[in-house]
């Protein structure tokens, strides 16, 4: 091979490795992303959500998370409070991407992140019908459907972790490549108790819980 040959493959190659490395996670190959609300670790300060109105400019009126106060831990653990993240589990099988009819809804298959081409969005609602977990909604100002998308098309795209996680105060958010062995999400996820919410459906959801010390485990 010639010395101008050698310098293309190089190049090749290194262009593959650019598509295909994540900056959070350096991982080479496919990422299937998720996350981890660690609820013993969660205040309810909800600083989370602040930043991803900011970073996504999210109109003040709706929200593409929540932090919700468990009432019956409250009501069972008197002085102590325990939070619930609700936001995009981010299926695997997403009912929403199954019912749409225009393609609007998908799921993007290099990081498993569900997400909204607003460009082709009727605005029909058929998505926010079918979702189980209730995460979706009508954007007041583009009159598509809107929820979170892991903060693709800003933080991630600029090399940062979703805003929820960067600013989060008690590090109670863990976000990575599930696939990843070596990745913080997947050694948390074997070491510490776990749930997702309504695996029955068979949506294989992508947003899990670590379980409060006196919560129960829901299937
Ligand atoms: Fe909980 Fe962290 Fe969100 Fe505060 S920023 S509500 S501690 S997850
Ligand atoms: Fe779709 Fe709802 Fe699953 Fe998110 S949680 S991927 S909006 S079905």
């Amino acid at each position: 091979m010639g010395i101008g040959s050698a310098v293309l493959a190089a190049n090749s190659i290194n262009r593959i490795l650019a598509e295909v490395i994540n900056p959070q996670t350096l991982v080479i190959g496919n990422i299937r992303y998720g996350m981890i609300h660690d609820e013993t670790r969660c205040i309810g300060c909800r600083a989370c959500i602040l930043a991803c109105h900011k970073v996504n400019q999210v109109p003040a009126e709706v929200t593409r998370l929540d932090i919700l106060d468990n009432v019956t831990y409250r009501e069972l653990n008197k002085n102590s409070r325990q939070f619930v993240r609700k936001s995009c589990q981010h299926c695997d099988n997403p009912p929403c991407v199954e019912v749409c009819p225009t393609g609007a809804s998908y799921k993007d298959p290099k990081t498993g992140i569900v997400d909204v081409h607003h460009d082709r969005c009727v605005g029909c609602r058929y998505c926010i019908a079918a979702c189980p977990y209730h995460v979706r909604f009508i954007h007041p100002l583009s009159k598509t459907a809107d929820k979170c998308n892991f903060c693709r098309d800003t933080n991630l795209a600029a090399g940062k972790p979703p805003a929820c996680v960067a600013i989060c105060p008690m590090k109670a958010l863990t976000f990575g490549n599930l696939d990843d062995p070596d990745s913080d999400i997947a050694k948390l996820i074997a070491s510490k108790t776990v749930y997702r919410n309504k695996l029955y459906l068979g949506t294989s959801p992508k947003l899990y819980h670590i379980a409060g010390k006196f919560g129960e485990i829901r299937g």
